[in-house]
């Protein structure tokens, strides 16, 4: 999964950025309006954590014009203010959550967790790939009713994958999803992430049921036949 935070104090962003991190999230950060809302019409995110108080162009600002744009990215408002006419405000700007400063981390992950995971955007909690399992919200994964133990990056792949089952992926496309933008990540990088992760998915596995495929030229796909 990957977020977006736009705030311009660089210290709370990067403990937000630190945080989600250690959650196996990838985290871009913007320091200010513009280059949120540049990120968010060229990145893939599933969720926005999105400053009131910017620089450049404010929050509520940046919410609209991605509304007017199409982008339906689900959005949290971060504020000092609590006061109900701004909070009224950000939601008609199109913000789907709210949550005022101070706020504990907790909340934060919680919410963005309840964001990501919105029926509107086709967001199921637990993927299904044959006889593969993957559990978003308790991190569990599982082939044929036994349970597989994946690094958090190696989970965030397969939750990519299985998100996209049946589908050719690049490795660039791989890369732009699972990784954060200052990630560098190079394609040989890719290859050696899903060959573990295919280590561990169709070790000792029949041939004819192994679930991670190479397409030659092109790049992965998991399920949806040969
Ligand atoms: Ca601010």
């Amino acid at each position: 999964m990957r977020v977006l935070v736009v705030e311009d104090e660089h210290k709370i962003a990067n403990s937000i950025k630190k945080g989600l991190e250690q959650e196996g999230w990838a985290v871009d950060v913007a320091y200010d309006g513009q280059e949120g809302f540049d990120l968010a019409i060229s990145e893939n995110y599933e969720v926005i954590v999105l400053d009131l108080m910017l620089p450049k162009m404010d929050g509520m600002e940046v919410c609209k014009k991605l509304r007017e744009k199409g982008v339906h990215i689900p959005v949290l408002m971060l504020t000092a203010k609590g006061r109900v006419e701004d909070r009224v405000e950000g939601l008609n700007a199109g913000a789907d959550d709210y949550l005022p400063k101070p706020f504990a981390f907790t909340e934060l992950l919680a919410r963005i967790r309840a964001l990501s995971r919105r029926p509107k955007n086709g967001v199921k909690t637990v993927l299904e790939v044959e006889d593969l399992s993957l559990d978003t919200i308790n991190y569990e994964t599982k082939r044929k009713g036994k349970k597989i133990k994946l690094s958090k990056k190696e989970f965030s792949l397969l939750e990519y994958m299985m998100r996209n089952k049946g589908r050719v992926l690049s490795k660039d496309n791989i890369i732009n999803s699972v990784w954060d933008y200052e990630a560098n990540i190079l394609p040989n990088t890719v290859e050696v992430f899903v060959g573990n992760l295919r280590k561990k998915i169709d070790k000792g596995i029949k041939r004819s049921e192994k679930l991670i495929q190479t397409v030659r030229g092109f790049g992965y796909k998991i399920g949806g036949g040969k």
